[in-house]
This record gives structure tokens, C-alpha cells and sequence, in this order.
């Protein structure tokens, strides 16, 4: 067992000696209130630098990444980061940069800001980007912002949103934080939006559809341009949720399906480690028509200088404090650049063809309720699986006895015992064929001998855990 680093503790002992100030002491009392001072003696650990060194590279060997194994969690988009573009970010004249320079100290910064801006307009099919939100839920909420002032301008009370039963969680919420409520949408038998129902739906109180396509079952909208047609004949806008980019990048545009607003997660498609709770970074891309309302600043060009440019006229406001999350727009800038247009463009393309190549060899074994090429992912069902005595839960705790991240499960709400699937593009043939040789494994082990996988996970710090205690109350849900 690890031992917490309050018990590596030693009296006295130290991780670097600090030299003498060469100030005079002075008495707190004498500059702060004495209320506020802490009388009792701290309680932090006593360690030298090598244990501190070795403690935390025990926690993190603890952790799964991509570096470790593969981590096919469906919707996150896990793909390996190049290093070089972490390289790039720790630049120190770019961290060392700070936000309140003159801007003709950062003419740098800001160019790469806005052809960064530039190329997910052209990535996107939009008019004009803002950097500004920090993941993508927060671009969904500024875009959400941007739907309600829009036709608040417009001098129209819509106070609905149509959202998929198929959609990502923060869709809803997101649309709900704006104040709208939310219309759902069911999907039909072929895991796309319905049309008849959507038109059902359809009347002035709508103000937006929030979509994401492919969707989250991993299949592209075939009817997207009626959609798009039908909302809008109906005067409302329709919302495009870019978390599933990896699938479409140079080949297919949100902006030519029709879509007014999109969000990008850069933490997903363009190259930013994520898994640990951010940064990220979710800019937005609007249509001309709504390029005013867009959260400021955005980045500018006066043909001589570029600027940050305060002035759009009905703009939502500031949604984060200066200009984005700097550090995660350079990875995607810099990931952007190495990869090129081809470069980009192969990666939706290896994506989407890595997914089908697992779908096609999991799917005599396990269930497959929406039988079509997918784009970068797929949902599986666990039912067949769990006739026999193991839950979908019991699987996913099973891969991680074989060094895999469990997949996305339960969700999308539609597929019961959901297992989605998203190898992305950087994995190769060799460990797509070991996965599928451990599915296949795990799906023969709950066949002969289902008790061996209920006791699954077997090989991590924790095994099995009551997951309702763990959250409420995290150092008694296991006991071993
Ligand atoms: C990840 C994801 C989001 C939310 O993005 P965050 O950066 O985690 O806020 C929204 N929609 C879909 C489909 C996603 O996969």
C-alpha cells in the first residue's frame, strides 16, 4: 500500500534549505489583524526532495494515460498529444508573456491568435471565431448566450431549444443555464434525428436545435440539410456541438450543413492532454449574421498591426477573464500547422476507419443496435452479456485488468448497457488487433466462467467500489 505522505514525514527533515533574508524580523502583529493569524503550528509534511520525487511518481503510475495503454473512452476523443507541441507551449517568450503587456509586445501572440481563429473558421465553415471560452460546455454556453440575444435584438420571445435524445449531457444544461427550455427530439430506428417528430416540435417559441454530427452514436445525420432547412424556415438557429471534429476535419463542414454557431473542443481534436479536469479551451465560430454578438475580445488586423478588438456592438460580454486559455490555443495552433491540410484531413479519415475496422470484428460478439458505418466511434450493448450474468459496468472494470481504459458507458441513454467505442487515429493495426483479442476474451470469460470477471478490477491500487459511497464519502467506499 502507498503510504500517505503525511506518514513519509520526518521531523526536521527537508527538501531544500532556504538562505538567510537578510531582513530583520518584524512582528505580524504589527501589520495584520491579529484575528487573522494562525497560531497553531502547521501541518505539512517533513520530506526530502528525492521522497517527494518518488511519492508522486508512485501516484501517477497509479494513473491510466495514453502513454500507458489504450484509451478508447468514446466522445473524449484520447488521442496521443506529440510532444513537440508541448515543447512549444512552455516556450518561455510565451509563458512568460503576461496579459497586461501593450500589445506592441505581443504582436506574436496575437497573430497567432488570429490565424489560430482563421483556421478553425476554414476548419469549420464559419465566418468568424472567438478563443474566449475554456472548455466545451463554456463555448455551449456563450453560445447559447448568443442565441438569446440574438433574438431578444430581434424583438422575439423564443424560449425553446430542441435537443436529441441521443445529445451529449451538457447540451441540455447548457441551453437550460440560458434559460430555455429544453424539447426533445427522439431518435429513430436509425439512430438519427427523426424528421417527422422534429416537424412535430416545430413553432415560433423554438429559438434552436443543438445537434452534434456524427452524433453521439458515432453515425452522421444523413438528413442534416433538411435539419437545417426546416429550422430555418421556422426563423430559429441551429447549434452544432464540434466535440466529434475528429471525425469530419477537411472533409465535411458544419457551416455548409448549415449550422449558425459551432464549438470546438481543442482539448479533444487538436492535440491538448486531457482527462485530468483541463485546461481546455472551447472557441466558438459564428455566421456572418452573428458575428456582432460574439464574447470580446476577438483578435484583430488593422493591415498594419493585429489588436484585440473590444468593439462588436451587440456582443454577449466577457465569458473569461483575458483572452482564452492561451497555452491550449498555441498546442492547437501548433498541431494545426505540423499536420497541414492534407495532414488533418488523413486524420478524420484513419479515425473513421480505425472505428469501423472495431466495429466490424466486435460485432458478431456483442450487440450492435445501430448497424451502419460509423464515423470516429461506435456504441456497442452489453445486453447479450449481461443474460449471462455481467453488466457492462463488470465489463469495463474487467479491460482495466488487461490495461485498457474502460470505454464510455451507459451513455448515449438510448443504447442500454452502452459500451462506446473511440479508438481514434493514433492507435495502430497492432493495437486495435489486441483489443479486439480482449473483448473477445472478456466476452468468452463471462460465457465459462462469469464469477472471474465479477470480481474484476483485480489488478488495480482499489478494486471494486460502491461508486454511489465513493463519491460522498471517498476514503470509506473500499475497504479491502
Ligand atoms: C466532451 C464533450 C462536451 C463537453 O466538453 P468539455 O470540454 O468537457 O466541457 C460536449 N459535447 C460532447 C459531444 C462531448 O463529447
Amino acid at each position: 500500500m502507498t503510504k500517505l505522505i503525511f506518514e513519509k514525514s520526518k521531523q526536521g527533515r527537508r527538501g531544500c534549505l532556504l538562505p538567510e533574508v537578510g531582513v530583520s524580523e518584524i512582528d505580524p502583529d504589527s501589520i495584520i489583524d491579529s484575528s487573522l493569524i494562525n497560531e497553531e503550528e502547521l501541518m505539512l509534511p517533513e520530506v526530502s526532495e528525492l521522497d517527494i520525487a518518488r511519492h508522486y511518481t508512485e501516484l501517477g503510475n497509479k494513473n491510466h494515460c495514453i502513454e500507458k495503454g489504450f484509451y478508447p473512452l468514446g466522445s473524449c476523443t484520447m488521442k496521443y498529444n506529440p510532444k513537440v507541441n508541448e515543447s512549444l507551449s512552455t516556450l518561455l517568450r510565451f509563458k512568460g508573456l503576461h496579459p497586461y503587456l501593450p500589445i506592441s509586445f505581443t504582436q506574436g501572440a496575437l497573430e497567432l491568435m488570429y490565424e489560430l481563429q482563421n483556421f478553425l473558421a476554414d476548419i469549420t465553415g464559419m465566418d468568424k471565431v472567438s478563443l474566449q471560452p475554456a472548455a466545451g460546455s463554456h463555448g455551449e454556453f456563450a453560445g447559447m448566450l448568443i442565441v438569446k440575444e440574438y433574438f431578444k435584438n430581434k424583438g422575439e420571445n423564443r424560449t425553446k431549444v430542441i435537443v436529441p435524445d441521443s445529445a451529449h449531457g451538457t447540451n441540455p444544461a447548457s441551453a437550460k443555464m440560458c434559460g430555455f427550455e429544453i424539447i426533445e427530439v427522439k431518435s429513430n430506428e436509425k439512430g438519427q434525428v427523426d424528421i417527422e417528430k422534429l416537424k412535430e416540435l416545430i413553432n415560433e417559441d423554438i429559438a434552436a436545435i443543438m445537434l452534434t454530427n456524427p452524433n453521439t452514436l458515432g453515425i452522421f445525420e444523413e438528413n442534416i440539410t433538411e435539419i437545417s432547412k426546416i429550422m430555418h424556415d421556422n426563423g430559429s438557429l441551429l447549434y452544432y456541438d464540434g466535440a466529434n471534429l475528429n471525425a469530419i476535419m477537411g472533409i465535411a463542414r458544419p457551416g455548409d450543413m448549415g449550422f449558425d454557431i459551432v464549438h470546438i473542443n481543442t482539448h479533444k481534436t487538436l492535440s491538448t492532454p486531457h482527462g485530468g479536469g483541463g485546461p481546455g479551451a472551447g472557441p466558438i465560430g459564428v455566421k456572418k449574421k452573428l458575428e456582432d454578438y460574439l464574447p470580446v475580445p476577438t483578435v484583430d488586423f488593422n493591415g498594419e498591426n493585429f489588436y484585440l478588438k473590444y468593439e462588436h456592438p451587440k456582443t454577449i460580454g466577457k465569458v473569461r477573464s483575458f483572452y482564452g486559455n492561451f497555452g491550449v490555443l498555441l498546442r492547437a495552433y501548433a498541431y494545426i500547422l505540423s499536420m497541414g491540410k492534407e495532414g488533418v484531413r488523413q486524420v478524420s479519415m484513419d479515425a473513421v476507419l480505425n472505428a469501423n475496422y472495431l466495429k466490424e470484428k466486435l460485432k458478431g460478439t456483442y450487440l450492435l443496435p445501430y448497424d451502419y458505418s460509423c464515423m470516429h466511434e461506435f456504441v456497442l450493448s452489453g445486453d447479450k452479456q449481461k443474460e449471462q450474468g455481467v453488466n457492462t459496468l463488470c465489463i469495463a472494470k474487467r479491460m482495466m485488468d488487461y490495461n485498457v481504459h474502460p470505454p464510455t458507458v451507459y451513455f448515449p441513454l438510448i443504447v442500454h448497457e452502452a459500451l462506446m467505442i473511440e479508438p481514434t487515429e493514433t492507435e495502430s493495426k497492432e493495437v486495435l488487433d489486441e483489443f479486439i483479442e480482449i473483448m473477445l476474451k472478456i466476452a468468452k470469460e463471462i460465457e465459462e466462467k462469469p464469477e472471474e470477471v465479477l470480481k474484476a478490477p483485480t489488478k488495480t491500487p482499489v478494486g471494486k467500489i460502491d461508486e454511489v459511497l465513493a463519491a460522498k464519502k471517498p476514503n470509506t467506499a473500499y475497504k479491502k
